[in-house]
């Protein structure tokens, strides 16, 4: 059976429903990380999160995958909670994020090799995150742009390197041609299906034609930050890809959320409704079927996150 891996364990990934492929729950910008003593008052973050995620659920999401790395707020334990309540699936990630001039990179990754980084990854596979036995359902990473520096290659070939081990599938911030081009490159040379990868940010790129080479390559174009502002573009972005026939290798999502620590309140909220109560209708009324809707949004994303490898040791039922 082909699964995904929530915070609260393995489910069936044919039963995952509607999926948002892209989300944030919790996000801390100081650049620490430390399990199990987060520096913020859970109590208060649930009472702004909660609402947010109960609306979702009253529109019909049932699976919510919570894109912050380690090193930018990842909060297994907490998200474990969040989950419980709202009865939503929450899945997290292993990885970490290369993107922003790696100032969000643990300083000893400078003198890991990628398989000792990939080690470190492929260890919460199976023995969970730290010692909140909440296991990871995907790799995330993230490349700054143009050719590779050293240190995003290695985090690539780590990403890489886990893959294999684990069946995870690889979810890459990237923001242009370049760095997309190069990491295609790597997966080949390290013998990662392409199907197994997502190109976080995709809409990034103005160039169809580009995305539509990418497509047909295999990787998956994830079309996130959905808002009201981009509701067009985001449409039309959909669109051409389909006239391409490549609709099968389009995910939606909002990169919406979230409660931010060390602001008050947790800063501004984003809800993740707008692909429902925007993008979906718009689509419609260009032509989409139902069953076309139901392909981006329930469909795809199950297919690219899917594992089919065992579940870890260790995972509750
Ligand atoms: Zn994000």
């Amino acid at each position: 059976m082909a699964f995904l891996m929530t915070v609260q364990g393995p489910i069936d990934a044919a039963r995952a429903g509607f999926i948002l492929p892209h989300e944030h729950l919790v996000v801390d910008f100081s650049g620490e990380d430390v399990p199990g003593t987060l520096r913020f008052h859970e109590d208060q973050a649930s009472s702004v999160i909660l609402p947010h995620l109960d609306e979702a659920k009253r529109r019909g999401v049932t699976t919510l995958f919570e894109c912050t790395p380690a090193y930018l707020g990842r909060a297994p334990s907490f998200l474990r909670r969040l989950s419980k309540q709202s009865g939503m699936h929450v899945v997290t990630n292993t990885g970490y994020y290369g993107a922003a001039q790696d100032k969000f990179l643990p300083r000893v990754v400078w003198e890991l090799s990628p398989e000792q980084i990939a080690f470190r990854w492929i260890q919460e596979w199976k023995q969970g995150i730290g010692d909140s036995n909440v296991f990871p359902g995907f790799i995330k990473i993230g490349v700054d742009p143009g050719r590779l520096s050293e240190v995003d290659e290695r985090l690539v070939r780590a990403a890489a390197l886990t893959c294999r081990a684990t069946g995870l599938t690889i979810a890459s911030h990237t923001t242009d041609r370049l760095s997309m081009e190069h990491q295609i490159a790597l997966l080949i040379e390290e013998g990662v299906s392409s199907n197994r990868f997502v190109w976080v940010h995709a809409q990034s790129v103005r160039d169809t034609q580009f995305l539509v080479d990418v497509a047909r390559r295999g990787v998956w174009l994830e079309f996130d930050g959905i808002q009201e502002s981009t509701v067009e573009e985001h449409v039309s972005l959909v669109r051409d890809i389909r006239d391409a026939g490549l609709l099968d290798r389009v995910l939606l999502s909002h990169d919406a959320g979230w409660y931010s620590v060390g602001e008050p309140n947790g800063g501004t909220f984003r809800g993740f409704t707008t692909l429902i109560e925007k993008v979906l209708p718009a689509l419609r009324q260009i032509g989409f079927h139902e069953e076309a809707l139901q392909q981006l949004c329930r469909t795809n994303p199950a297919r690219a996150f899917a594992i089919d490898a065992a579940p870890p040791l260790g995972v509750p039922a």
